[in-house]
């Protein structure tokens, strides 16, 4: 049978191992999907890669797969970041699922001095990442960092790390990603729904690894600037070409 499904589990794939399930999954692959023994299921951690593996045993609060043979390889993504304010609810969600989608390795959510939220669900939002890796035939499930302080992830900045600065200001201008430049450890930063201030432009445009980029004429909200900017990296930078 072919296996459709798609689970992310933590536990480690290999030939014949046996892969117990949480309550959780036992309710979504035995109630909600209707799988039973001897179904096929594809398997994947973020790190062995997609394994087929068929029903053993299921029961209401648990359940065990035997893992058969690997259908794919690990694949990670480019070494990209997303950093973006949180907005409200839903788009935070939307922003989240997108990255994983289009590729991010790492996503980290910042507080800019205009970023009205004050926290996260960080476990709800790398459940989002989860599900959209699911959904998309990721092997890879990117982390969701906490909630850190523009200032803070700017004075850690790590050496060698450029910086995709998406600037609402530069919205009209013909500012592109520099056509000569390596891919290697990137980040894209979105500001929130309010923008960035003067104080945070000043700082990062004398941040010597930042590039600022405009995304063409309109000003876009957050969550569609976020996956323009992604895109355009994706496809100058990452591995869309
Ligand atoms: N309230 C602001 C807009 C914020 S848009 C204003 O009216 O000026 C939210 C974020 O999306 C911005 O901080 C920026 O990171 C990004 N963004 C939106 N449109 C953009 C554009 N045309 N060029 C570059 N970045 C853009």
């Amino acid at each position: 049978m072919n296996a459709k499904i798609r689970l992310f589990v933590e536990h480690p794939l290999g030939p014949g191992q046996s892969v117990p399930l949480t309550r959780e999954q036992a309710h979504y692959l035995f109630g909600v999907m209707r799988q039973g023994v001897g179904d096929a299921v594809l398997l994947f951690n973020g790190r062995d890669g997609e394994w087929r593996a068929v029903v053993r045993e299921a029961g209401k609060r648990g359940g065990v797969l035997g893992c058969g043979e690997r259908t794919r390889e690990l694949m990670m993504p480019p070494d990209l970041w997303l950093l973006f304010a949180p907005i409200k609810k839903a788009r935070t969600d939307f922003i989240v699922e997108k990255a994983a989608e289009m590729g991010a390795a790492r996503i980290v959510p910042v507080q800019t001095e205009f970023t009205n939220a004050e926290r996260i669900r960080q476990d709800r939002l790398q459940a989002h990442a989860v599900e959209a890796a699911e959904q998309c035939g990721g092997t890879f499930v990117p982390e969701v960092g906490s909630l850190q302080k523009l200032d803070r992830v700017l004075a850690d900045w790590p050496a060698g790390r450029r910086l995709m600065f998406c600037d609402e200001v530069e919205a009209g201008a013909n500012r592109n990603l520099p056509a000569n430049v390596d891919a290697g450890p990137w980040a894209i930063l979105i500001g929130p729904e309010g923008g960035f201030s003067e104080g945070e432009r000043k700082r990062l445009a004398a941040l010597p690894m930042a590039h600022v980029v405009s995304l063409g004429p309109r000003i876009l909200r957050a969550d569609t600037a976020a996956v323009a900017a992604m895109t355009l990296w994706q496809q100058a930078l990452g591995d869309w070409r």
